[in-house]
C-alpha cells in the first residue's frame, strides 16, 4: 500500500494511493492527525485501512492533490559512506569501519515536489537516498528480525551543502538547511518490499543521469543499520533513516557541479516512485 499525505483545497489529509488517484483517510473513517499517529495504531488497523480502500473508487486524480511530505519525523537519521564506489569518490581509501551516521535537524522536511532554497550555501549538492520508515518501535533488535519493525519506505533526497558540512565532522549543519530533507512521494508499506537490498535508484538534474545504481551495493544493509542503531538508543515509529548515496554526486565530479538555481532534482526508486525538487 501506498500511503500520502496530501492537500487539496486547503484540507491536508492522508491518502491511499492508486490506480492514479487518492483515497482520502478521512472521508472512509480513519481520521488520523499525522502520519506518526497512523503508524502507531498497529497492522490492524493497516490492514482495515487495505480492505477499505480496495472497495472504494479514488477521491481525487494525483494530478489534482499537492503531494505533501508524507512523514514528520522524530528524528532523521542519516548513513555517510555506505557504497564503495561512492567512499571511493570521496577521496577515502576503505569505508569506515564503524557505520558512520549523523543528523538531519527534522526541520529539513521538505515536500516530495518542492523547490530546494539554497540558503547560504555556494556548494549545493543532491544525494538520492532509500528512506526507511520505522514502524514498531527497536531497542536492541537483532539483524534478523530488524527488518520487521520497518513500516515502509520512501524516496529520499540528502540535499547537502558541501561548504557548510565540512565545518564540523557531526555533518550537522550542512546536512539540515530548511528544506533540504525532500521526502516521498508515499511511504510503500514494507509488505511491498520484501527485500530492500534490490531496488535500482537513481538521481537526474536537469534529466541527466548523474547517480544510478543498485541497494545492493550498500556496505551496511537496512537491517544492520537498524541493529546498529538500536544497539544504542530506541528507534521509535515515524523515525526516519537515510540509507547513504551511491557515487555520482556533484562534489565528486570533474569539475565539481554544484546545483544552481532553476536546476531540476529528480531522485527515482525502482517499486516506490520518485520525487522531483527544483532549485529555487
Ligand atoms: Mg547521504
Amino acid at each position: 500500500m501506498k500511503l500520502a499525505r496530501f492537500e487539496y483545497h486547503g484540507r491536508a489529509d492522508i491518502g491511499v494511493v492508486h490506480d492514479g488517484g487518492v483515497i482520502g483517510l478521512r472521508e472512509i473513517g480513519f481520521g488520523y492527525p499525522d502520519m506518526i499517529a497512523l503508524i502507531e495504531a498497529g497492522d490492524e488497523v493497516l490492514d482495515s485501512i487495505r480492505e477499505r480502500a480496495a472497495g472504494e473508487p479514488a477521491h481525487h486524480a494525483l494530478d489534482d492533490v499537492r503531494l505533501l511530505a508524507p512523514l514528520h519525523p522524530r528524528k532523521y537519521l542519516a548513513i555517510g559512506m555506505n557504497y564503495a564506489k561512492h567512499v571511493a569518490e570521496m577521496g577515502h581509501a576503505e569505508r569506515p569501519k564503524f557505520q558512520y551516521w549523523f543528523n538531519k535537524q527534522t526541520t529539513c522536511i521538505n515536500g516530495p515536489f518542492d523547490p530546494i532554497d539554497p540558503g547560504v550555501t555556494e556548494m549545493l549538492d543532491y544525494e538520492v537516498e532509500l528512506g526507511v520508515v520505522i514502524g514498531r518501535a527497536a531497542k536492541g533488535v537483532r539483524a534478523a528480525e530488524a527488518l520487521d519493525h520497518v513500516f515502509g519506505y520512501l524516496v529520499a533526497n540528502d540535499v547537502s551543502a558541501r561548504d557548510w558540512q565540512r565545518h564540523s565532522p557531526t555533518f550537522t549543519m550542512g546536512k539540515s538547511f530548511d528544506s533540504h530533507g525532500p521526502i516521498g512521494p508515499w511511504i510503500v508499506t514494507a509488505d511491498e518490499i520484501p527485500d530492500p537490498q534490490k531496488l535500482d535508484l537513481r538521481c537526474l538534474v536537469n534529466g541527466e543521469v548523474r547517480q544510478q545504481s543498485n541497494t545492493a551495493g550498500m556496505s551496511f544493509t537496512v537491517a544492520e543499520q537498524v541493529k546498529y542503531l538500536s544497539t544504542a538508543f530506541t528507534l521509535e515509529p515515524g523515525d526516519l533513516l537515510a540509507t547513504g548515496t551511491p557515487e555520482g554526486v556533484g562534489a565528486a565530479m570533474d569539475p565539481p557541479a554544484f546545483l544552481k538555481a532553476g536546476d531540476v532534482v529528480r531522485c527515482e526508486i525502482e517499486r516506490i516512485g520518485a520525487i522531483e525538487n527544483r532549485v529555487a
